[in-house]
């Protein structure tokens, strides 16, 4: 049997087929156009999932499921898009709407929810049955899975890490509230504090780097600055760093979870980054000695294909 996983992003529908080893045996990608009305986006849907099955010799009766990642919130009992930002998605039903195409059962999840699930399947968590994925990209996504299911609170909105708080009344969150944690430690939020900081050193070498434009400067370039020895790239590691350390302790605090996965372009800084940040999260858990395991840190394993992966396994968690 194999299982049919979708990641639905501002940017591209990314789909897989999964086989019940969690490997996965096809996958491709098209354009969302999120401009366009559902319907349209739904049907592209459809078409690109009938082609990978066709592409990959099989047929719709080799299919269990099909699982949608999704960005914003989700009805996941009814198949029900409620809100997302991005794809300009309101109250809209997935489910149905796909299975006017195909006939097949469909299941409906965040898109972090799905990252963290495929890491928890077949990824840097597969060994445990706890763990949290953290995904820093443009926010800082959040997926929480207990004994091998997505939690996600009785209705579905639990585990947005990105939006508990770090500092009161502190910088503004694309959310409308201020201080939160994705303000401080996404992506984003790295190469605001990377561009304070070069507009405030000029002579530093992140400046060098983008030959002193600093619309250039992304999520890589502070800590390239700093390989380079440059003391203004090393300060914006650290407190960015520092930043990140106080969010996963807070998740490790609460949940004590096997495994923290860090996923998003940032974390294939590798032990660069895993490494102080293992020593700065440790300083700031309620209990620091070695006689009872804590919570290990790890990056991610399954890079974009996460979304799909943890889509196509949606099904297997059990009944909703
Ligand atoms: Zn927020």
């Amino acid at each position: 049997m194999y299982y049919l996983g979708i990641d639905l992003g501002g940017t591209n529908i990314a789909a897989g087929i999964v086989d019940k080893n969690f490997s996965m045996v096809a996958k491709g990608s098209v354009p969302t156009g999120r401009e366009r009305e559902y319907t349209d986006i739904i049907r592209d849907m459809a078409d690109f999932s009938k082609r990978l099955i066709t592409d990959a010799g099989l047929t719709t009766s080799d299919i269990e499921y099909i699982g949608i990642g999704s960005p914003g919130v989700c009805d996941r009992e009814n198949g029900i898009l409620l809100y997302a930002n991005n794809i300009k998605f309101n109250n809209v039903p997935m489910a149905k709407e796909m299975q006017k195409y195909i006939s097949l059962p469909v299941y409906l999840d965040n898109d972090a929810n799905c990252a963290a699930l495929g890491e928890s399947m077949a990824g840097a968590a597969k060994d445990v049955s706890d763990s949290v994925t953290v995904t820093l990209g443009t926010g800082i996504g959040g997926g929480i899975v207990i004994n091998r299911r997505i939690f996600s609170g009785f209705n579905g909105m639990a585990g947005e890490i990105g939006h508990t708080l770090l500092i009161a009344d502190g910088e503004l969150c694309t959310c409308g509230k201020k201080g939160c944690w994705e303000a401080y430690a996404s992506a984003t939020a790295l190469i605001r504090q990377t561009r304070a900081a070069a507009e405030e050193n000029p002579g530093s070498e992140i400046n060098r780097l983008v030959d002193g434009n600093l619309d250039l400067i992304n999520a890589k370039t502070a800590f390239d600055a700093m390989r380079l020895g440059d003391d203004t790239g090393t300060r914006v590691v650290e407190q960015y760093i520092r930043y990140l350390a106080e969010g996963i302790a807070n998740i490790i605090v609460m949940l004590q979870p096997e495994k923290v996965v860090i996923g998003g372009g940032i974390s294939k800084e590798g032990e660069t980054l895993l490494k102080p940040l293992r020593k700065a999260v440790k300083e700031r858990l309620y209990y620091r000695k070695d006689d009872v395991p804590q919570a290990e840190l790890v990056a991610a394993e399954l890079g974009n294909d996460a979304g799909i992966i943890g889509a196509a396994m949606l099904g297997m968690q059990g009944g909703f």
